[in-house]
């Protein structure tokens, strides 16, 4: 990243006013809970996107990051389907909520990678939501910045995500999981044991949230919980997993997904804080299960990905994170172990042809911890 403002005056012609970031994050477990109502618990990553600005003295809007430039007037901003309607969604739902803004200038930089399951959308909303409330002096608290964040994505950009990752690039750091109820809003901070550490590959598929798999998933899940004549598929639990199963196909099994998968955040809560990495890592293993054969949002390569990192001596366990339909994996591991699993487990993902990469930890060209 660069980490002067010559490329924003080269760009723009004057310097910014306001830096601001947000980390990407990686999900450990609860996979598509948080639109259910339900358990989640994601950390974030050292990759952050960072976004300057600058105030313009008109309503004009001019935005630059290395997908491309575009450019908008507030008050006709309109979706194009183009990576721009994440900045436009965010402005557009500032000034629906009665926050006055004015033009501005804004060069976006990030090491997140788009579209691999790390939340590249939330650290983009969250850092420009950031800045935006530090250069127009928004009276705007952090809860009330990641729900704005979560409400342009979902109407304006049209992607149908929950309150995960807003919440997550917030609230979490890469030490620091949250643990986040979706019903209640509520969440706590929790410490990772201090001998865990945890690998993030990036499959090399990419999948789109705005695409039509997630958005059927959560269709699905909706259809469920109406079928059973409960608000969310979140007031269920194990005991309910007979009548799940009367749904038919395959609602029985997108349903089955949510529920045992609430029931596994809430294992895996209680794994870090007894210091049970092994038991943590089962349940890793047991939520890829479920994502491949109930929620079947896995891929092939991923499965290959998943199934590496299972095998691999110095890993407590693994699965695809995100929603699926291409992305990343997580393992866990020993505390010091994560950088020689990560290497090992790329290298024979790529003797099967494809292409991957390690993302956490961060690994240095010359192999050693960066
Ligand atoms: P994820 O959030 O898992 O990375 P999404 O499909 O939710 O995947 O969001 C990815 C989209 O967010 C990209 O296709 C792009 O439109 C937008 N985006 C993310 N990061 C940037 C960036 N640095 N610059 C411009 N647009 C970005
Ligand atoms: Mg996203």
């Amino acid at each position: 990243m660069n980490a002067t403002p010559a490329a924003f005056v080269e760009r723009f012609g004057w310097p910014p006013e306001v830096v601001a970031e947000a980390p990407g994050r990686v999900n450990l477990i609860g996979e598509h809970t948080d639109y259910n109502c339900g358990f989640v618990l994601p950390i974030a990553i050292p990759q952050k996107t960072r976004v300057e600005l600058a105030r313009r003295n008109d309503q004009h809007v001019r935005v630059v990051s290395a997908l491309g430039a575009a450019e908008f007037d507030l008050g006709a901003e309109q979706r194009t389907g183009q990576w721009s309607d994440y900045v436009a969604g965010v402005t557009a739902t500032l000034r629906l909520h009665g926050f006055v803004l004015g033009g501005f200038d804004l060069r976006i930089d990030s090491d997140v990678p788009p579209g691999s399951g790390l939340s590249s959308s939330a650290a983009l909303e969250v850092a420009l939501l950031r800045a935006l409330r530090g250069a127009f002096h928004l009276s705007l608290s952090d809860g009330a910045l990641a729900k704005l964040a979560q409400e342009g994505e979902n109407d304006f950009v049209g992607a149908p995500v929950g309150m995960m990752d807003p919440m997550a690039v917030m609230f979490a750091d890469p030490r620091t999981a949250i643990f986040l109820d979706a019903r209640s809003g509520f969440y706590e901070r929790v410490a990772l044991p201090p001998d865990l550490d945890f690998v993030v590959i990036d499959s090399g598929e990419k999948h789109l949230i705005v695409g039509g798999g997630f958005r059927e998933r959560r269709a699905q899940c909706e259809r469920a919980a109406s079928l059973l004549g409960v608000r969310s598929l979140r007031e269920l639990d194990l005991t309910n997993l007979g009548d799940v199963a009367r749904l038919p196909r395959p609602l029985d099994r997108r349903a089955r997904h949510v529920v045992t998968e609430n029931a596994r955040v809430l294992r895996a809560l209680n794994a870090l804080e007894m210091r049970d990495d092994r038991a943590f890592g089962k349940l890793l293993d047991e939520s890829h299960a479920s994502m491949r054969d109930d929620l079947e949002v896995s891929t092939p390569a991923i499965d290959q990905l998943v199934g590496i990192a299972q095998r691999d001596d110095t890993v407590y366990g693994a699965r695809l994170t995100g929603g699926g339909f291409g992305g990343s994996i997580v393992a866990a591991t020993a505390r010091g172990a994560a950088a020689e699993a990560g290497t090992r487990i790329l290298r024979a993902y790529s003797a099967l042809g494809h292409s991957g990469t390690l993302l956490v930890p961060e690994v240095s060209a010359n192999g050693g911890r960066a």
